[in-house]
């Protein structure tokens, strides 16, 4: 015991030195936060579908809104209805059974929709998984992409940016 109060003493409380702040991370959320605000009037409802990913995008979406990215503190959130989105984020190739699922959300969101593909399975020609008797490939395939947000899997930042994207244009 007493040894280990000696080390204690002569070492002090180790801990991990703060994160270096991020200068791209602010700069795009304030053009987020601008935007949203400018299109949608501070709320953007997204609808995430997942027709055949790893998990591993959706896992990167997860952590856009934790409290580091914070995307619903930017007036953006998930919504469980096509109805009631203005975006539509697609994760993963599209597997030939979830294509036809894929079409009709696509079809029951109102006009104007945006379509945003996740990772280099929605965005090129279906990833490492391709396409096969089981694999329509990339989301495009499918519905109409008009961003698509390339990496396996993509940064939080870049969905960031992705969404940024597709809400300027
Ligand atoms: S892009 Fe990579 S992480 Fe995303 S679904 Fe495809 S294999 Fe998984």
């Amino acid at each position: 015991m007493y040894t280990l109060l000696k080390q204690i003493a002569k070492v002090g409380i180790v801990s991990e030195a703060p994160p270096e702040a991020d200068e791209s991370l602010r700069v795009v959320r304030q053009r987020l936060d601008d935007a949203v605000l400018k299109q949608f009037g501070r709320s953007l409802a997204i609808r995430h579908v997942d027709p055949g990913s790893c998990n591993g995008c959706e896992l990167e979406i997860h952590m856009a809104q934790a409290a580091h990215y914070n995307l619903e503190g930017l007036g953006i959130k998930f919504v469980a209805s096509p109805r009631h989105a203005d975006m539509l984020l697609v994760t993963g190739p599209v597997s030939r059974h979830m294509a036809v699922a894929l079409r009709r959300t696509y079809d029951a969101m109102p006009d104007p929709k945006l379509v945003v593909a996740i990772g280099d399975c929605g965005s090129c020609g279906g990833g490492i998984f391709g396409q096969s008797y089981a694999s329509c490939g990339a989301v495009s395939s499918v519905i109409p992409v008009d961003v698509a947000v390339p990496g396996c899997p993509p940064t939080p930042l870049a969905i960031l940016q992705g969404i940024l994207t597709a809400i300027q244009r």
